[in-house]
């Protein structure tokens, strides 16, 4: 049975540090599978039973940092660059919008020799051609740059802290500072855009009341949407031989975050389905309600190497009916809306 504590806590309104650490903590299997049943819950009482769908392209895989834990790191001289020429970014656009799916995310590494005019561009070129939501993952950039993609369309900006323990941040990505990265959220909320930030989880060195830092951090910055996804470690890193998070941590994390934050957009993210093929589903059922299939051709694909992914030359549409599947094993429907975030739909 679980305690009473562990229940009362699951119906906090607004549950304080120690809370949320021992939320991630449940003692038994009856404890998680009481809070995996409450924020299944209370997803379906506050962004509703559907899954929302993002179609992503990874327009280039060129980066300028050198993070410990990532394949795309610019010291690792083992992977080919690639930037995706406009003309591929829109036909993949097309791609994604012809298959229904009405939300288009531009990801990249954090290059900061990539034209931001030229992404202008792209992104006024989508808005124009589609209704679809324009989400961009560049990573940091100044304020005007920020504005300047807003200006062109942007709907969304998706820029994950990583980590909230600072020494940790720092260790692990250096040349980036993270009072930096927490301006940059607050830029852009005031900019107008839905934000999404949040996490990885089983980072070397990384703990519990870590963790439970990260979803408090995604509830003071407001946060529209919230990926948390474990660690995998990647070959020609410094972090190559680290152990990968764990998938049941990753759950644990989706729950509480769902109840600590309770409005926000939380994906069943890929790293999840990487580590085991049933996390994804997994993830629908204790709070997640967005699911990402990746459009990128094959060709760049695999180039964009944050983590090893097992990879085969598929059809265009083979991520997304791979994401249905997913959907409909979780017993959920696909939204048909945008997903917008709750609180920047405007009222009818
Ligand atoms: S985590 Fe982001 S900023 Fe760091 S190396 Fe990877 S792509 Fe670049």
């Amino acid at each position: 049975m679980p305690t009473s504590r562990y229940l009362a806590l699951l119906e906090a309104p607004f549950p304080e540090r120690e809370d949320v650490i021992a939320l991630l903590s449940p003692s038994s299997d009856e404890e998680k599978a009481a809070l995996f049943a409450r924020a299944h819950a209370v997803r379906r009482e506050t962004v509703g039973g559907h899954v929302h769908i993002r179609g992503i392209i990874e327009i280039s895989n060129r980066c300028s940092n050198n993070c410990l834990y990532c394949g795309l790191r610019r010291g690792n001289t083992a992977l080919a660059r690639y930037l995706m020429r406009p003309e591929e970014i829109l036909a993949c656009a097309k791609t994604i919008t012809d298959a229904g799916v009405r939300t288009i995310v531009l990801q990249s590494g954090e290059d900061r020799r990539a034209d931001a005019h030229e992404i202008a561009d792209i992104i006024r070129e989508i808005k124009a051609r589609t209704d679809a939501a324009v989400t961009l993952s560049l990573g940091e950039r100044d304020r005007e740059t920020y504005r300047l993609w807003r200006e062109a369309g942007a709907d969304r900006y998706l820029l994950k802290h990583e980590t909230a323990n600072r020494s940790l941040f720092a260790r692990l990505r250096p040349s980036t500072d993270f009072d930096v990265r927490v301006r940059c959220l607050r830029d852009l909320a005031e900019l107008g855009y839905q934000v999404g930030t949040g996490n990885m989880i089983g980072l070397p060195g990384q703990s519990l009341a870590d963790i439970a830092d990260d979803i408090l951090l995604c509830r003071e910055l407001a946060a529209d949407m919230c990926p948390f996804g474990p660690f995998i470690p990647s070959p020609d890193t410094p972090l190559s031989h680290a152990a990968a998070g764990s998938v049941e941590l990753s759950l644990l994390t989706i729950a509480v975050a769902r109840i600590v934050l309770r409005t926000v957009h939380i994906p069943a993210n890929t790293s999840l389905g990487t580590l085991d093929p049933d996390a994804q589903r997994r993830a629908l059922l204790c709070g997640a309600n967005v699911i990402m299939p990746n459009f990128t051709p094959y060709r760049y694909r695999v180039h964009y190497r944050i983590y090893p992914k097992t990879l085969r030359e598929t059809p265009p549409l083979e991520g997304l009916h791979r994401a249905l599947e997913i959907i409909r094993a979780a017993g959920c429907t696909p939204a048909t809306d945008r997903g917008d975030s709750v609180r920047h739909i405007p009222p009818a």
